[in-house]
């Protein structure tokens, strides 16, 4: 049986009327930017996550890069960002011209140590960026209690974490803000990009506004520098259809994250561990091996494709070439990449592609010397 990594056509074929519905809306209303859907998405996400106020923007590196620009971090300031992370993260910081302070994961959550942060805070810090990567919250408690001692923003990037909660309470609630990507392949995915901003902060939220739209509250009054980064009408409208659907898709994914763990225990693959207090929405489902390529090959041949999580560390990309960062730096993220590998995992996989996927991952391990000899220890 062959295994697609995600169906990305499945969720519009379950709610091909509602979505039809709602895009044809859109186009028969004739306003395209910066209308009601929006203005309806934006609430609507805002009471999901739990926040005051939610800004529709263009992408999630967008978002990211927004909150920074209105935080008036620049040239001179530090940003601490997790070593193991895509590389948007990264870039964000880098597109306002601040420089990203790398910090080691913990070795078994794959999100940022707190234990560490401390020791890379200097004068010149000004942000934290935890990632929930993978779709479990990061350990907010004592990042936050470290970022409130030291005066820092903290920027959740929650682009995978879409209806994650942590103590109780939503990711992307928790920091000063949290840039989410509505990006098609994320838990909550457009037809396109798409991403947006979730805050408390009244005025952090109002200059969002502006930043997002040519510094502009009123048509031809510029009071800011801003940059062109919307949430257009359809993509708002098609978000709106699905934000109703997120809590059951997720609740199917963690079904089958149930299973993967329970079936692939103890047969020398590293699993996802959950953290007390988390609960993750599994927007990938990551496993480790020492020989990942021979496992990836394995599961490919029996039809089963997997993806990779991230193959280079953003420190060793060309892009950070000139940042000097060399092999062995941040040599636990550096580890994880070469050894991580995400199984098929997505709210319309069916009972029978799941058996088949852990059928494919025992008899790869099964037949995989490296695999047997990674049992032993
Ligand atoms: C997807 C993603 C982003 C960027 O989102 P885009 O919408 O693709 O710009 C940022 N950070 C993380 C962790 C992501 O997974």
């Amino acid at each position: 049986m062959n295994v697609p990594f995600l169906d990305l056509k499945a969720p519009y074929l379950e709610l091909q009327g509602e979505i039809d519905a709602a895009v044809t809306r859109v186009l028969q209303s004739g306003w395209y930017l910066l209308g009601d859907e929006l203005e309806a998405f934006e609430l609507e996400y805002a009471t999901y996550t739990g926040t005051r106020h939610c800004v529709g923007v263009g992408n999630g590196l967008d978002a990211l890069h927004l909150v920074l620009k209105a935080w008036d971090i620049g040239p001179g300031d530090e940003v601490i960002v997790p070593s193991n992370t895509y590389i948007a993260t990264w870039l964000a910081v880098t597109q306002v011209g601040a420089t990203p302070v790398p910090v080691e994961p913990n070795e078994h959550t794959y999100n940022l140590d707190p234990s560490l942060i401390r020791t890379a805070i200097t004068a010149r810090t000004r942000a934290i960026i935890p990632v929930h990567l993978y779709g479990q919250p990061a350990d907010m408690g004592p990042i936050l209690e470290i970022a409130r001692a030291h005066k820092l923003f903290v920027l959740e990037d929650a682009a995978q974490s879409q209806g994650a909660r942590y103590d109780g309470r939503s990711a992307g609630g928790l920091g000063d803000a949290a840039a989410w990507s509505f990006y098609p392949g994320k838990n909550l995915g457009a037809f396109g990009d798409a991403g947006a901003i979730t805050t408390n902060d009244d005025a952090l939220a109002a200059r969002l506004r502006k930043l997002r739209n040519y510094g502009s509250a009123v048509k031809y009054v510029h009071e800011l520098q801003g940059g062109n980064t919307r949430l257009d009408e359809v993509q708002a409208a098609v978000l709106r259809v699905k934000l109703r659907h997120l809590d059951e898709w997720n609740d199917r994914r963690r079904r089958i994250a149930q299973a993967y763990t329970k079936r692939l225990a103890n047969k020398g693959l590293v699993l996802p561990k959950v953290m007390a207090g988390a609960e993750p929405v599994w927007h990938v489902y990551v496993v480790r091996s020492p020989d990942r390529e021979a496992l990836q090959r394995k599961l490919a041949e029996a039809g089963v494709q997997t993806l990779i999580h991230y193959p280079t560390p953003p420190h060793l990309q060309g892009a950070y070439a000139s940042l000097g960062w060399t092999e062995g730096q941040f040599p636990l993220s550096e580890k994880i990449h070469r050894e991580v590998l995400s199984l098929p995992i997505g709210p319309h996989m069916s009972d029978a592609q799941v058996e088949s996927v852990i059928g494919a991952v025992e008899a790869a391990l099964a037949t995989s010397s490296c695999l047997q000899a990674a049992q032993v220890h």
